[in-house]
Order: C-alpha cells, then sequence, then structure tokens
C-alpha cells in the first residue's frame, strides 16, 4: 500500500478486521503509464492521462476476496460482503469512502477509494 493515503490505509486494517472474509490488497497507487496500460487492457475505462484514476493520487485500492476454502474468488457476493465491513470500518473511523460495486454504470467490486466530496 506504498502511496496510499494514510486515512484509506486505516479502513483498509479495520476492514481486515471485520470482514467475514480474508482479502488482500492487489494495488493501491498507480503512474499515469500503469493507468493506462489497463485502460489499453480494457481492464479500466480511464486512460490515466485525459481522464485521470483515483488510483493515480493514492486515493483507491483494489482488492481480491480469499472463499471459505482460501481461495481467490471473484463472485460478487462475496465483494459486497466485504463491502459492508469496509463500510463499517469507514463509518467507525470517519473517513467517507465508496465502494465501485455501488457504481451502475461499471460496476467495480474490487474497487475502493476516499470520497471525492472529502478528499480530492
Ligand atoms: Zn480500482
Amino acid at each position: 500500500m506504498l502511496g496510499v493515503h494514510d486515512d484509506l490505509k486505516r479502513v483498509v486494517r479495520r476492514a481486515l478486521e471485520l470482514s467475514p472474509f480474508d482479502f488482500g490488497v492487489t494495488s493501491g497507487k498507480r503512474t499515469a503509464k500503469e493507468q493506462n496500460a489497463l485502460f489499453k487492457n480494457g481492464a479500466s475505462q480511464l486512460d490515466g492521462y485525459s481522464r485521470k484514476s483515483r488510483h493515480q493520487d493514492g486515493c483507491a485500492i483494489d482488492f481480491v476476496v480469499y472463499d471459505e476454502n482460501n481461495k481467490v474468488t471473484w463472485g460478487f457476493s462475496y465483494y459486497e460482503q466485504v463491502s459492508w465491513a469496509f463500510k463499517q470500518a469507514a463509518q467507525e473511523l470517519n473517513v467517507p469512502i465508496v465502494w465501485g460495486g455501488d457504481w451502475v454504470s461499471f460496476k467495480d467490486g474490487p474497487h475502493v477509494e476516499l470520497d471525492k466530496r472529502f478528499y480530492s
């Protein structure tokens, strides 16, 4: 989590304690070049230059969830349950966050970011 905003780090740590499933952080801060590579792969809608990702200023993380057999899972319901731990942690610590799975146009279950309205 090098370069990730301290408030977001605190939320991640507390969410790990609250979460019903283990999870790991797979992506934190990104350079414009790294973001652009994801865009070219179709993994992101943001090209990193004209449209920047929250990852580029350390205000977002991506995570991966381990299921009850300790295997990586991409099942949305697992991410939803872990998002509840993130939301509870955020509330306890008074750090407003947004979960990517709540987005309507592009659901991003493994993504959590600091709320833009409070962290620019
Ligand atoms: Zn992300």
